[in-house]
C-alpha cells in the first residue's frame, strides 16, 4: 500500500495494516451470515465466539493466571479512574497513588473525589522526568490499595519493574504500554488499559481483576460502574463495543502471530533502541526527556534547542510523510509514540530523518 504514512500517534495509534485489510474483508458480510457484524445481536452466537475468543486471546497472551476475571467495558481509562475509588476504595480508607505525571495525576485528582488519598512517591519535582524507584515508596500497610501507571504516554517514562506489594492490592494503569512485554499478572489486583494504543481502536477498555476483588460496592454506586455487574454477566449486561471488540480480537491474533508478548518486547526494543540511539548520539542536539532508566519503549520524547527548531522538525517531518511527532501540548517538544502495530521500517525512517535534520541544523 503506497499511501501509508509514517504512523506516529499517540492514541488512537497506528494498527497492523494486515488487520485492517481483513477488517476490511469481512466488514459488509461476516462469516456467511448475510450481514455485518456490526448489524447482529450480542446475543448471537456469532457475536459471542469473537467476545470469548478475545478474552481468551487476552489471557493467553498475558499469561493471565486463574482466578481473574477479564472485562470489557465502555467509556475509557478516564472511567476507571472513577470506577477503582468507587469499588475498591470504602469509606474511611485511604488509596495510595504513585504520581509519575500527567495521567498519574489525572487518576488521582478522580480518586479524590470519592475518599482519601496518599502519595506513595512522586516525581513531580523533577518535572517527571523519571519513575520513583522502587525502595522510594512509602505507603501504610493499611491503604485500600497503591495505584501506578505503568507508563506515562506523555512525559515518555515507564517502570521497568513492578513493586511487590505483599497483601497490598497493586493496581496498574497499563493503557499506553499493555502487551509491549511479558508482565507478571498476579502481582497486580487489578490491571486496566484503554485499547486505543496497544490492543486496537477506541471504544473499549479491559479491566484484569482479582475475583477477590470483586466486591458489592457502597449501594449508591451506579449499576454500570460496579465491577460485579460486568464480571458477573461475562461483558454482556449491556451492549459492549462490539466492534471495538472485533478489532481487538484481530490485533491480538496479530500479537500472537508476532511471536506474543515477547515478541513484542523484542520488536519495541529494537524500535525503540533506532531512536534513543539517535538521541544519545547527537552530542546533545536532541536531548532525552526522560532520565534514561525511565525511558519508555512506547512513548519517545525528546526536545531540540528551542522552540522554532522543534517546530522547523515537525514542518519538515510532516512535508515527508512523518504524523503525530509533535509533543503533548502540556510538555510541549517532540513525541514519537511507538506502539506494537508501528513497523520497524517506519522507525528505522525516521531514525535516519532525525540523523539528516541535525546534519542540516548542527
Ligand atoms: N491513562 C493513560 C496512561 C493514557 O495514556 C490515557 C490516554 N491517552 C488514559 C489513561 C485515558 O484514556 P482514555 O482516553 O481511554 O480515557
Amino acid at each position: 500500500m503506497a499511501n501509508r504514512a509514517y504512523n506516529f500517534n499517540a492514541g488512537p495509534a497506528a494498527l497492523p495494516l494486515e488487520v485492517l485489510q481483513k477488517a476490511q474483508e469481512q466488514f459488509v458480510e461476516f462469516d456467511n451470515s448475510g450481514m455485518s457484524l456490526m448489524e447482529m445481536s450480542h446475543r448471537g452466537a456469532i457475536y459471542e465466539k469473537v467476545h470469548f475468543e478475545a478474552e481468551a486471546l487476552l489471557r493467553e497472551l498475558l499469561a493471565i493466571p486463574d482466578g481473574y476475571k477479564v472485562l470489557f467495558i465502555q467509556g475509557g481509562a478516564s472511567t476507571q479512574f472513577a470506577m477503582i475509588p468507587m469499588n475498591l476504595l470504602p469509606k474511611g480508607s485511604t488509596a495510595a497513588y504513585v504520581a509519575t505525571g500527567s495521567w498519574a495525576t489525572k487518576a488521582i485528582q478522580e480518586a479524590k473525589l470519592f475518599g482519601e488519598t496518599s502519595i506513595a512517591a512522586s516525581s513531580e519535582a523533577d518535572s517527571y522526568k523519571r519513575i520513583p524507584s522502587i525502595v522510594e515508596l512509602a505507603y501504610s500497610p493499611d491503604v485500600a490499595y497503591l495505584h501506578i501507571t505503568s507508563n506515562e504516554t506523555i512525559e515518555g517514562t515507564q517502570w521497568s519493574e513492578f513493586p511487590d506489594t505483599g497483601e497490598v492490592t497493586l493496581i496498574g494503569d497499563m493503557s499506553s504500554d499493555i502487551l509491549c512485554r511479558p508482565i507478571d499478572v498476579s502481582k497486580f489486583g487489578v490491571i486496566y488499559a484503554g485499547a486505543q494504543k496497544n490492543l486496537g481502536p477506541s471504544g473499549v477498555t479491559i479491566v484484569i481483576i482479582r475475583e477477590d476483588l470483586i466486591v458489592k460496592p457502597a449501594a449508591s454506586v451506579p449499576t454500570m460502574m460496579r465491577y460485579d455487574t460486568h464480571a458477573k454477566a461475562d461483558s454482556l449486561y449491556n451492549t459492549p463495543p462490539t466492534f471495538a471488540i472485533y478489532m481487538m480480537n484481530e490485533v491480538l491474533k496479530w500479537v500472537k502471530a508476532n511471536g506474543g508478548a515477547a515478541g513484542m518486547e523484542a520488536r519495541n526494543r529494537e524500535k525503540a533502541g533506532f531512536i534513543y540511539d539517535v538521541i544519545d548520539n547527537s552530542n546533545g542536539f536532541y536531548r532525552g526527556f526522560a532520565e534514561k532508566d525511565s525511558r519508555s519503549l512506547m512513548n519517545v520524547t525528546f526536545t531540540l534547542a528551542n522552540e522554532e527548531l522543534e517546530k522547523q522538525f515537525v514542518k519538515e517531518s510532516e512535508a515527508q510523510g512523518f504524523v503525530g511527532l509533535k509533543g503533548h501540548r502540556s510538555v510541549g517538544g517532540l513525541r514519537a509514540s511507538i506502539y506494537n502495530a508501528v513497523p520497524p521500517e517506519s522507525v528505522r525512517a525516521l531514525a535516519s530523518f532525525m540523523k539528516e535534520f541535525h546534519s542540516r541544523n548542527a
